[in-house]
């Protein structure tokens, strides 16, 4: 199936500005035009981008989430979701897509949540030939990169 990105985010984007604006944070949305389309499963990359909202809406306070894609230079189609929260401390990071694990169990507590999430996302991205990456630091945010490489991409409009 190839999918345009833009208009997979485009769908969910209502939802995601509503949520956003209950907290007060502001939403920032960042697509380049002409992205390759990839070969992947809608539902499955919708799942993906909703789970890494919902993470990013419910760990920041104050500030924006962002969802930005772009084309890399490496032709890999890049999809990023940032934040400006509360950062995942560096020596948890390698545990984090690990299933049940929470970062600091007192913060867990107030946030509800199994611990699945990330789990799930990471094994979505695998099975779609992509790769996902975390970079975060305490206290000013976290983003979370996901790559698809350019064997997975077709370029539709160039070819139309
Ligand atoms: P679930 O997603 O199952 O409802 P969860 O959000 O706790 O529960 P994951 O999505 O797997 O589980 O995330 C694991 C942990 O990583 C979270 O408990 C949270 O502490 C931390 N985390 C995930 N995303 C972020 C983020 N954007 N900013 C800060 N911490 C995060
Ligand atoms: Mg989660």
């Amino acid at each position: 199936e190839w999918i345009d990105m833009r208009e997979m985010i485009e769908t969910i984007l209502p939802r995601v500005e509503l949520q956003a604006k209950k907290k007060g944070l502001q939403l920032k949305v960042d697509i380049q035009d002409n992205l390759p389309l990839i070969n992947v499963d809608g539902l499955r990359m919708e799942q993906i981008v909703t789970n890494l909202l919902d993470n990013a809406l419910r760990y920041t306070d104050h500030g924006w989430v962002g969802i930005r894609i772009e084309r890399a230079r490496s032709g890999d189609l890049m999809i990023s979701i940032e934040d400006s929260g509360k950062g995942i401390p560096e020596d948890e990071l390698p545990y984090i897509f690990e299933r049940f694990y929470r970062v600091e169990k007192s913060r867990s507590r107030d946030f509800g949540g199994t611990g699945l999430g990330l789990a799930i996302v990471k094994q979505l991205v695998d099975m779609q030939g992509g790769t996902i990456s975390v970079f975060s630091e305490v206290g000013k945010g976290t983003r979370f990169q996901i790559l698809f490489p350019a064997n997975q991409n077709r370029d539709g409009r160039e070819e139309q």
